[in-house]
């Protein structure tokens, strides 16, 4: 298969965690016959530095032509940094902005997975913790609350604010999809969150993402309420799979679980259209303290390549593979200095890849 990927290396680690993803996309292409081919384009401060802006039409264009768009991440020191001094719409962040939409990327997926390995890293006791979990939080990104109309207003001398959370039919029924499609490629479990107890944009919520899964009954499905989600995912985290919800719950949600990983630098994200395109990034920023010190943990910009291969390209095995080896590392004892214990070898960035990339062969 040709897999043509445009890559934005961005600012900070990026480009050196990026670079370390695409040598392990290159030795899962070599052993299983792909070619993969990469266009870089500049985003964020690094487009500023040479076009003065943090995103140009041109680089949307590219991106637009590939088959999906992987991202180390962007932005500097937000105190330091000169580019903090222009306008909102010039910051390295608006590139960002700006990108996710004009892909139309409106289904945001970000695993948490704890791997024993890392249990010790993890912010639980111990007996929920060994158990480890392995679910993907996929949130809305596009509607509800965030994006609504919103005013604030003056009456009768007390200043009152509004925000209006909407939804219409086919913004869940889209995400909703998405979500029952990507269980499916995992323990085939659906936990839709709402607030249907008094939300009427919860209500409907829940009805299409009923009607939806009429057509996955090889999926199970459940409904939790946001505030019982919240508790559930310090309590019991190995009870979820995919965990679908709308903007603002699954804002708050995500990051949670992440929190409970304990591990910045190697949780994986994606954003996703209605087609197969999607951009892959980590969730972490830029990381201008550790910046050029090959000091980053490529892993989590690595499992997002993974997450490509297996949800822009069905690349299920390809993807398992880079997995395997990530765990495998992992296993043997390998650790970047983030995610450093004792009696762990700790290395850098770059031989962080080449522990990945020998375990692929
Ligand atoms: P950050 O995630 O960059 O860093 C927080 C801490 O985690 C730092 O101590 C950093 O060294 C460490 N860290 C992060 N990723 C790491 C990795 N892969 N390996 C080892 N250590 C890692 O968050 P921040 O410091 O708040 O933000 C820095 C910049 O990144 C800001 O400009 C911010 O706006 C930007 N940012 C960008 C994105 C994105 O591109 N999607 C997301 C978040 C923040």
């Amino acid at each position: 298969m040709e897999l043509k990927i445009t890559c934005i290396p961005g600012d900070g680690i990026g480009p050196e965690i990026v670079a370390q993803a695409k040598r392990v996309l290159d030795a899962v292409a070599e052993k299983y016959g792909h070619s993969m081919q990469y266009t870089d384009i500049l985003m964020g401060g690094a487009s500023i530095d040479v076009h003065g802006v943090p995103l140009t039409d041109e680089a949307v264009e590219t991106a637009k032509s590939a088959d999906a768009v992987l991202m180390g991440s962007i932005g500097g020191d937000t105190t330091t940094s000169p580019w903090y001094k222009l306008p909102p719409n010039l910051r390295p962040e608006a590139g960002l902005l700006g990108i996710r939409k004009a892909l139309n990327l409106f289904a945001n997926l970000r695993p948490a997975v704890l791997y024993e390995e890392l249990a010790g890293a993890c912010p639980l006791k111990t007996e929920i913790s060994e158990k480890g979990f392995d679910m993907l939080i996929m949130r809305e990104l596009t509607g509800g609350l965030y994006f609504g109309e919103r005013k604030t207003v003056t009456e009768n001398g007390l200043r009152k604010a509004i925000d209006t959370l909407t939804y219409d039919e086919s913004e869940i029924r889209r995400i909703a999809v998405k979500g029952f499609d990507i269980a499916r490629k995992r323990k085939k479990k659906v936990t839709s969150v709402d607030k249907a107890n008094v939300l009427d944009s919860s209500r409907l919520w829940r009805a299409v993402v009923e009607e939806v899964a009429k057509d996955y009954p090889d999926v199970t499905l459940e409904h939790m309420l946001v505030d019982n989600c919240a508790m559930q995912l310090v309590k019991d985290p190995a009870q979820f799979d995919v965990i679908l919800t709308e903007n603002m719950f699954g804002d708050i949600l995500s990051d949670e679980a992440s929190m409970v990983t304990g591990s910045i630098g190697m949780l994986a994200s994606a954003s996703l259209n209605d087609t197969k395109f999607g951009l892959y990034e980590p969730s972490h920023g830029s990381a201008p303290d550790i910046a050029g010190k090959d000091l980053a943990n490529p892993i989590a910009t690595i499992l997002s390549a993974s997450m490509m291969l297996r949800y822009s390209f069905d690349l299920d095995k390809e993807a398992d593979a880079i997995d395997a080896a990530v765990k495998q590392v992992l296993t043997d004892g390998y650790r970047t200095g983030d995610i450093m214990s004792a009696g762990c070898e700790q290395v850098g960035c770059q031989k962080m890849g080449d522990l990945i990339v020998e375990r692929i062969k």
